[in-house]
């Protein structure tokens, strides 16, 4: 007699947990910014880059969905149904049909509000841990789906390294090039900047001036290929800088001091506050941080490498 029903091996099966999620911060080397669309969307043409500045999500069973934290914005932060983590466990278990049960732990060290899209990355982290937790073995292109729904910025941080982003930055596609590490140094404001309230700034003032047409990413692109740090230097650039720039004056200091530190070029990151400034190697970068601090014009200067992989088990 056969056995009719064996266990199948590669049946995602629920985990006993803790899954730990380690997700990266994301710069964006290229920004160009469309007109404002009849959706209220701006149409984006982007390169996304992730780096080395981590929060980590722990999931843990549990009997009804929990979420803590510590660290960046601990205090400060909503825990509650408004926050990306909840809305992503609940949005992920909706789409695997089983009920949102999980103690999840957030260590926080992405700022907020910082441009660098933290909370699409603990959005990511969830739908990676979640989906170990519940053994439901879903494929980062449904996990990405799902994700988009929550911020513009989550397919970018399940996928991570160096992409390009289009439509409104939700549609990623990888950039093949051949692996370099990029040195950063990342200056964090005191206090973050309202997304929306930078695209506003943009639209006012473009309604001062002709549109412009939407600037694509070909010269960096043909930047990165070349692999040197001085030709990607020349070639970054933000559409939303001059905005966040009108809102918060100081950051033109923060930008000359990273020039004055010795920063082979620097600009505002997405939606600012937080500047990146880029070095030619680790060393360089030290430097850099150091004269940031001492010019005493943000609250903290960390170096980072990139690219770095996006939201992982570890
Ligand atoms: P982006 O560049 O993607 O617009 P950002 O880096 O400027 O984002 P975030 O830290 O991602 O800013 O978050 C912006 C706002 O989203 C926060 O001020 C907060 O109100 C809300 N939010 C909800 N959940 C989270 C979370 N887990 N982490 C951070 N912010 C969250």
């Amino acid at each position: 007699m056969t056995e009719a029903w064996g266990p199948d091996d590669d049946e995602p099966r629920p985990h006993h947990g803790p899954v730990k999620v380690r997700v990266p911060a994301k710069i964006n080397l290229h920004l160009g910014v469309g007109p404002l669309r009849p959706d209220g969307y701006h149409e984006l043409n982007t390169v996304y880059h992730a780096i080395s500045l981590f929060d980590e999500l722990t999931a843990r069973r549990g009997d009804t969905l929990t979420l803590t934290m510590e660290g960046e914005g601990a205090g400060e932060l909503e825990l509650d149904e408004s926050n990306l983590i909840i809305r992503a466990a609940r949005a992920l278990a909706a789409r695997g049909r089983v009920p949102a049960y999980a103690r999840l732990h957030l260590r926080k060290s992405i700022p907020l509000a910082g441009g660098l899209a933290g909370g699409s990355a603990d959005a990511a982290a969830t739908l990676i841990a979640c989906d170990m937790l519940w053994g439901l073995g879903m494929s980062r292109d449904e996990l990405a789906e799902v994700g988009a729904e929550l911020g513009s910025d989550v397919p970018f941080l399940l996928h991570g390294g160096t992409a390009l982003g289009t439509g409104h930055g939700e549609a990623v596609s990888p950039i093949l090039a051949r692996p370099t590490t990029w040195h950063w140094v990342v200056a964090i404001a005191d206090g973050g900047l309202s997304t929306p309230a930078v695209y506003r700034e943009l639209d006012r003032l473009r309604a001062a001036s002709p549109p412009e047409p939407l600037g694509g990413p070909d010269e960096l692109m043909a930047a990165m290929r070349q692999r040197d740090p001085k030709v990607l230097g020349a070639a970054l650039g933000n559409d939303l800088q001059p905005a966040a720039l009108a809102l918060r004056p100081q950051l033109a200091d923060v930008l000359h001091a990273g020039q004055e530190a010795g920063a082979i070029a620097g600009l505002v990151s997405g939606s600012g506050p937080t500047c990146v400034f880029l070095a030619a190697d680790a060393n360089h970068a030290q430097r850099v941080a150091a004269g940031l601090t001492e010019a005493g014009v943000c609250r903290a200067a960390v170096t980072a490498r990139g690219p770095q992989p996006g939201a992982r088990v570890i």
